[in-house]
């Protein structure tokens, strides 16, 4: 699971941009190329997480697609699948580039400092 240690090196960036407050959202902007799945990037992320000022925080992630040229019909298209074919003729020679950006694109910090007996209520109850 390659989610963790890309969460870990998030985590160092949006706590060095915390200094200190809690964070109650990140966005992120992740290239295909990653092949981030949703599901293991929460999980890996919480783990990370949990314990410090942004364990509370929503994650957004945005994928960005990669590029696909095709040597075929030498058109452009998009695709968020690193195995991608042209999506103009379905051919399977094809370059693929960019899709390869992890980029911390925002951070939302609290703007209330938080009350010592405020209850800790979970932002995202399942
Ligand atoms: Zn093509």
């Amino acid at each position: 699971m390659h989610e963790i240690g890309m969460c870990e090196g998030l985590l160092d960036l949006i706590e060095q941009r915390a200094a200190g407050r809690r964070i109650t959202a990140v966005r992120l902007r992740v290239g295909a190329r990653h092949a981030v799945v949703d599901e293991a990037f929460d999980q890996a992320f919480a783990v990370v997480a949990d314990g410090t000022a942004v364990q509370d925080a929503v994650v957004d992630l945005e994928v960005v697609p990669v590029t696909v040229t095709c040597r075929t019909c030498e058109r452009l298209s998009e695709s968020l699948d690193v195995l991608a074919v042209c999506a103009h003729c379905g051919g399977d020679d094809v370059d693929i580039s960019g899709g390869d950006e992890l980029v911390l694109e925002s951070v939302q910090f609290e703007t209330t400092p938080r009350r010592e007996d405020e209850p800790d209520v979970p932002r995202n109850p399942r």
